[in-house]
């Protein structure tokens, strides 16, 4: 259910495990159908709904902000993978914070809001600044915004129109990083190494993987973390966990109950990519290997065109692009690159962000 790029991305790993694969979208030109069926409905249509679950032998979905009640009426005929209670987790921020809370796994200071005087009544519970996010439908730092005085809240509050809201503590984060995890029916976990990311405007920039100078006793800790949240959910698939470093240890942000930019780099830099394990996870199979050797970076092209014909001279280079038509935020492909080291990384990395730019 969804056909964006994650669905093309996972329609190609499809192929080389020999699936057949059918998507869902309301847009006829999702990226996913370039390549695979697509049924184009809207998600709320029930007539639809059955003729896409028609003959499946499993269903999955990649789009976090699908209407719940589509993929519990999908999961009524057709074996749902992940559960549906996972993506009703995800769906909400405060149902979130509180699975993570549950499971002892740290999470910033937060408070749920539902008025001005909530918002600044937040101050004296998590401190300003703040974050004011719409508890759902936020995605690429949609419908969030920085509380730092009390002119903010309002200007802040009118953007997110009346939607349920939390207000959580800005946290000076050393940096972001995340952990791509799979499970598998049999309850077979295996990871990622950890990721760092860099967003800027709330959307994903680039990542370097492994993330650079990492102790072993973070991705420890990350998995520890990760582990948890799988079997409280009874999770099947792949799922990332956003996090930020602070002093050393790790503070959950989201969870994602699918697969995640921030994995985009296992294509070329892992010997099983994030898709074909998801794939693999879904369909009952037995996971892949999670292993990678030298180092990966991938740089998302947002927004406009790129000059395909600068990048593909490059050296290790490796373009991938959706189809979609260029608009402003939007993520229109993504480019990885390889090197033997991190130092070897980081200069590719800087060359394809400089031909981005140009
Ligand atoms: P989210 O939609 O929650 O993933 O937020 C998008 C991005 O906004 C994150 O990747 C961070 O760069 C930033 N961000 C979100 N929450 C916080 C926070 N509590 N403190 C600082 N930065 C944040």
């Amino acid at each position: 259910m969804g056909a964006g790029q994650l669905g093309l991305m996972l329609a190609h790993a499809g192929t080389r495990l020999g699936l057949k694969c059918r998507f869902l979208s309301p847009d006829v030109e999702a990226p996913a159908g370039r390549i695979a069926e697509l049924v184009v409905a809207d998600y709320e249509n029930d007539a639809a709904l059955a003729h896409f679950a028609e003959g499946l032998d499993v269903a999955t979905y990649e789009f976090e902000s699908i209407p719940l009640r589509s993929v519990r009426t999908v999961s009524e005929t057709v074996i749902m993978r992940p559960p549906v209670g996972a993506l009703e987790t995800a769906q909400d921020r405060v149902a979130e914070k509180e699975c993570f809370a549950k499971l002892g796994i740290p999470i910033p200071a937060f408070v749920p809001v539902g008025s001005m005087r909530d918002v600044r009544s937040a101050r004296e519970h998590v401190g300003f600044p703040a974050m004011l996010k719409t508890r759902s439908l936020g995605y690429d730092g949609k419908g969030q915004s920085v509380i730092r005085n009390d002119d903010d809240i309002a200007r802040a509050w009118v953007a997110l129109n009346g939607a349920p809201a939390i207000v959580e503590s800005l946290v000076r984060f050393a940096r972001e990083l995340s952990l791509i995890s799979v499970r598998s029916i049999d309850g077979e976990t295996a990871f990622y190494p950890l990721v760092e990311n860099h967003h800027s405007d709330g959307i994903l920039r680039f990542s370097l993987a492994p993330a650079p100078g990492s102790p072993g006793a973070l991705q420890t800790q990350a998995e520890g973390f990760a582990h948890r949240l799988l079997d409280e959910l009874q999770y099947v698939g792949v799922m990332a966990i956003e996090f930020f470093e602070m002093d050393g240890s790790l503070l959950a942000n989201e969870m994602a109950p699918r697969v995640h930019n921030s994995g985009h780099w296992s294509i070329e830099g892992a010997d099983t990519s994030q898709f074909e394990n998801h794939l693999r996870a879904v369909a009952g199979m037995k996971l892949g290997s999670t292993e990678m050797s030298g180092a990966v970076g991938m740089v998302n092209v947002i927004g406009r065109e790129p000059d395909l014909g600068r990048l593909r001279e490059m050296a290790d280079v490796h373009v991938h692009m959706y189809g979609k038509t260029p608009a402003p935020r939007r993520k229109l492909g993504h480019i990885t690159v390889t090197a033997d080291d991190m130092d070897g990384v980081r200069s590719r990395v800087a060359q394809v962000r400089l031909a981005l730019s140009a």
